[in-house]
């Protein structure tokens, strides 16, 4: 015998009283059948409804072949009247949520035509596919709209057409099947198939806000939340500004301009702070000059130092060696030459010492392992 849908036709059910059809135990979990349920099976973009039947945990519902399974975490008995309790905080804020991804899905339909051909709810946000482009004013318009249909506070019903009925109806979702269609009507603003349960009233879901969009698959992908969803995000998002106000001691929207001159400040520092470690590579600098050619000791710098000096040594000097050491045997160096190829040189200096590393033809660094006594030796 098919499941009673309780929540299809009144989805403000929260507790009901209900008889045990079956309970069979399967893996550690009891998969219990009742006569009639609110509780939501998982199904059309929905995660399954929670709360307790009795004193067990409701874990997960699912729906099969019209007969709905309830995995709890303890044994029922067969005819066994039991009290159930749905977690009504989370189903309410569902409903807002799939209400009001109905309504931003109808507005864009009736808007530019799109069709709704992904959705996807979790209890953090909605995503949601539509078939078409969407520009940054066209999602403002939708979510404005949406909004408007809220503060409408149009009526939210269920419609079941019959088979002949059915083609009078042009409803968004279409399904293959024509017996037991399951309509939600927002009046004025969409019919859509749908096995969810709704709102009412689309006052109840207080607010639509849009948080991104997308271009995806040649279409958009919309992320969004409603009602106490959005509250909370609000909530975070005020909460975080605020904080950063008082970081950056600016007032409530000016936090970006703040932002936007820490950050000139920054980079003003690390364009001085650039060259002062240049002025001191420079200092610190120690020349061996050999015929052309010029080996440089700079204790520790980093390639970009190196690189500096090379720099400024490269129209003087044939080739150019720089070295700089992260300890008593390890060394970073910068090999360079205006005009010559220093790939054999470094692959030499690679093969004597051990190291790593490479370039482009006049500019190579890398990595070597030797005392600054050795390869001084060696560039002898
Ligand atoms: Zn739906």
């Amino acid at each position: 015998m098919p499941t009673i849908k309780l929540y299809e036709k009144d989805s403000y059910i929260k507790e009901f009283t209900a008889t045990v059809v079956s309970c069979e135990e399967k893996d550690g979990a009891y998969f219990v059948v009742l006569n009639k349920t609110a509780f939501f099976p998982e199904g059309g973009g929905q995660d399954a409804d929670k709360g307790k039947i009795g004193d067990a945990d409701v874990l997960d519902v699912q729906i099969k072949d019209e007969i709905i399974y309830h995995k709890v975490n303890k044994s029922f008995k067969e005819n066994e009247e039991v009290n159930c309790v749905l977690d009504w905080d989370t189903r309410f804020s569902r409903m807002q949520n799939h209400t009001g991804e109905h309504i931003v899905s109808g507005v864009i339909h009736s808007l530019f035509g799109y069709n709704n051909v992904g959705f996807h709810m979790n209890d953090a946000l909605i995503t949601l596919d539509v078939d078409g482009p969407l520009t940054e004013e066209n999602i403002k318009t939708v979510e404005l709209t949406s909004n408007k249909a809220i503060y409408d506070n149009k009526s939210v019903k269920a419609i079941y057409p019959t088979a002949e009925e059915l083609p009078d109806y042009d409803y968004r979702s279409k399904l293959d099947i024509t017996e037991g269609v399951r309509l939600i009507e927002i009046e004025d603003y969409d019919l859509c198939a749908c096995c969810a349960p709704h709102v009412a009233k689309t006052g109840e879901i207080g607010i639509i806000k849009i948080l991104s969009f997308i271009p995806y698959k040649k279409g958009t992908r919309i992320e969004m939340i409603c009602g106490l969803l959005a509250l909370n995000d609000y909530r975070n998002l005020h909460t975080t500004n605020k904080s950063i106000m008082n970081m950056l001691s600016a007032k409530r929207f000016e936090i970006a301009d703040a932002v936007e001159k820490i950050q000139n400040e920054l980079s003003n520092a690390r364009a001085e702070n650039k060259k002062l470690m240049a002025d001191l590579a420079t200092l610190k600098m120690e020349k061996h000059i050999n015929g052309n050619n010029v080996c440089v000791f700079i204790d520790g710098v980093s390639y970009d130092e190196l690189r500096n000096c090379s720099n400024t040594l490269i129209d003087e000097f044939e080739y150019c060696y720089l070295f700089s050491n992260t300890d008593e045997n390890n060394y970073i160096y910068v090999v360079s030459s205006k005009e010559n190829n220093v790939r054999e040189e470094v692959q030499n200096l690679n093969k004597a010492f051990n190291g790593k590393g490479g370039g482009r033809d006049t500019y190579a660094q890398g990595k070597i392992i030797g005392t600054k006594e050795s390869i001084l030796e060696y560039l002898k």
